[in-house]
């Protein structure tokens, strides 16, 4: 920030930001969160909503705003040493859990900020219980931690894919409740986005990723043989959702067709949250104003 510039914590957005500025009390609440108690269905949720903006350019200023208040929040989040927040991201496969991280969290301080990425567990994750590997990787105090997937895949992938008998996978939902419960008690504020793609999205993404030689990395075909599980996928996604909802835990259904709306939503949803929780610098100690600096 430049040194003059306006707190963007505390200042009034610029006019032309004014209009779309939103209170930051219930965030997104409810259009994109989920309802404790209020079972969703997937395929009534729009994928390619984008409130009226019609392109990326329309949302830059915006995206922006959201982003240097993350900045600023979060600085004062780590100076405070109180509480953490844990961000969770689930999509289906190229439904831009990276490109959201990549976009949203630009400029933050790394020092303050961490990212795991879980990928099928190792044979000494398999050895412990289900949520042993995430415990260990929630945000200590001060923290923003991002979960790329997270311990749902242990209802959504393990399900779809029959790693474990129903009764075991079903039995998680209550574990999964109770282990952010806990988390929530001990000030982890915690935020699900589920990044809601299309099917024909899925698909034109994929042909991206063999169309472009930059992309070639990113394509498994892996994600082709998952995509013929979409509906079993979907079914998993949405049972996981209206299950493990909360007022301590929400999940937001992002409508995540278009990137760039993806990114705003989820920017707005954690700029609001952290103002919401309203982190404060510690009080300075006394009689800073009289000390000298020895030469
Ligand atoms: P990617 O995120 O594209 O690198 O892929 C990671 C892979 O790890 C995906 O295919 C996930 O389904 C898989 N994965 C993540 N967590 C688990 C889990 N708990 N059990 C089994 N597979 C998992
Ligand atoms: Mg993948």
């Amino acid at each position: 920030m430049p040194k003059n510039a306006p707190d963007p914590v505390t200042a009034a957005a610029a006019p032309e930001e004014q209009v779309v500025d939103r209170p930051a009390q219930k965030p997104d609440h409810p259009r994109y969160c989920v309802e404790p108690g209020v079972a969703i269905r997937l395929a009534d949720m729009s994928t390619g909503e984008s409130e009226g903006y019609e392109a990326k350019s329309d949302v830059k200023a915006e995206l922006d705003h959201h982003r240097e208040r993350i900045v600023a929040l979060q600085a004062r989040l780590y100076a405070e040493q109180r509480r953490s927040l844990l961000i969770v991201l689930q999509a289906m496969d190229t439904g831009g859990k990276d490109g959201a991280i990549k976009h949203v969290f630009q400029g933050i301080n790394p020092q303050g900020c961490r990212v795991w990425s879980f990928k099928a567990p190792s044979a000494e994750e398999s050895s412990h219980d289900f949520l042993w590997r995430y415990h260990r990787r929630t945000p200590s105090r001060g923290m923003i931690t991002i979960f790329n997937r997270s311990h749902y895949e242990d209802v959504l992938v393990v399900r779809v894919k029959r790693l474990v008998p129903e009764d075991v996978w079903r039995a998680r939902y209550e574990a999964i409740r109770d282990f952010e419960r806990t988390l929530a008690r001990e000030n982890v504020v915690i935020l699900k986005f589920f990044l809601n793609i299309s099917k024909d999205e899925q698909k034109r993404r994929l042909e991206a990723r063999l169309q472009d030689p930059e992309k070639h990395w990113k394509f498994s075909s892996h994600d082709l043989k998952e995509r013929a599980f979409w509906d079993d996928y979907q079914r998993a996604f949405e049972d996981a959702v209206n299950a493990t909802s909360t007022a301590y835990a929400p999940w937001y259904v992002v409508p995540a067709d278009k990137k760039w709306f993806r990114n705003l939503v989820i920017a707005r949803t954690i700029a609001d949250t952290l103002q919401s929780m309203d982190p404060r610098f510690p009080e300075a100690e006394e009689g800073l104003d009289t000390i000298v600096v020895p030469d």
